[in-house]
């Protein structure tokens, strides 16, 4: 039992490390609403980030009870039926009551919501001003009280349906980075960052504005 435990939190943590948005749930004067983020682990917890003048986060940050739900979408499950069809996914529901996270902790959970959009981008880029880190909101919620739900089967199809002619299998659905794009006020000659040459598979570049990056 034990080792299932371990094992079920592994498999958690890898699904939080993986996906880059949650949609955190909550009640707000008795009206459900539920609201996209971006996430990060940052050990026992997830963190948020976001304006201090945004409304559901200000709620958030009082200790209104809250849901998270982080979602994968693996592939297609291509059964012999329609009612067998279905999706591979993996899937957690995180409940409990976010805190704001001040000082060290707050940097420190920044530092790491931008290595989960871009590894490597913060040793790449300066260092917030206290007027941005004034500006910014971050909440933490303990990973205490989860479920997770994994789906990667084969299609279960009857053995009437097997018997037949009809195709089944599994398609896998996978996110992947395309050409990286130079912004259009980009100076000439600033090379693409490794960070992203890693993420789009490309090599940096040293042209700048005319720079490809990717396959
Ligand atoms: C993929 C993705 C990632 C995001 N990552 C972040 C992040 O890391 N940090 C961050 O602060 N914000 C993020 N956002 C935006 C976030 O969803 C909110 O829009 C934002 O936090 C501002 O909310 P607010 O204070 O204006 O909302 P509130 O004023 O609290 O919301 C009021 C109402 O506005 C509507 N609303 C708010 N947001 C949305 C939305 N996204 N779509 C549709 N209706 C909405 C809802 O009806 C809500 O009840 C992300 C959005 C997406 C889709």
């Amino acid at each position: 039992l034990r080792k299932l435990q371990v094992a079920e939190r592994l498999a958690l943590d890898e699904l939080l490390d993986r996906v880059m948005v949650g949609h955190i749930g909550l009640t707000v004067d008795g009206q459900p609403v539920v609201v996209p983020t971006g996430i990060a682990r940052l050990e026992d917890a997830v963190v948020v980030h976001g304006s201090t003048g945004s409304p559901w986060m200000r709620a958030v940050a009082e200790g209104t009870p809250t849901c998270l739900a982080v979602t994968s979408l693996d592939g297609i499950v291509v059964a012999r039926s329609a009612f067998e069809s279905s999706l591979h996914y993996g899937s957690a529901v995180i409940f409990g009551r976010f805190e704001r996270l001040e000082g060290d902790d707050k940097e420190r959970a920044l530092e790491v919501l931008t290595e989960k959009l871009l590894p490597g981008r913060v040793a790449e880029v300066r260092p917030p001003t206290r007027h941005e880190l004034n500006k910014t909101m971050v909440l933490s919620v303990p990973i205490e009280r989860w479920s997770l739900k994994v789906s990667d089967g084969w299609p279960d199809d009857s053995a009437e349906d097997v018997a037949g002619s009809t195709w089944a299998g599994v398609v896998p659905l996978t996110e992947r980075a395309g050409l990286a794009r130079p912004a259009p006020d980009l100076r000439p000659g600033v090379p693409v960052p490794a960070s992203v040459a890693v993420l789009t598979g490309g090599v940096p570049s040293r042209s700048g504005r005319g720079g490809r990056c990717g396959p």
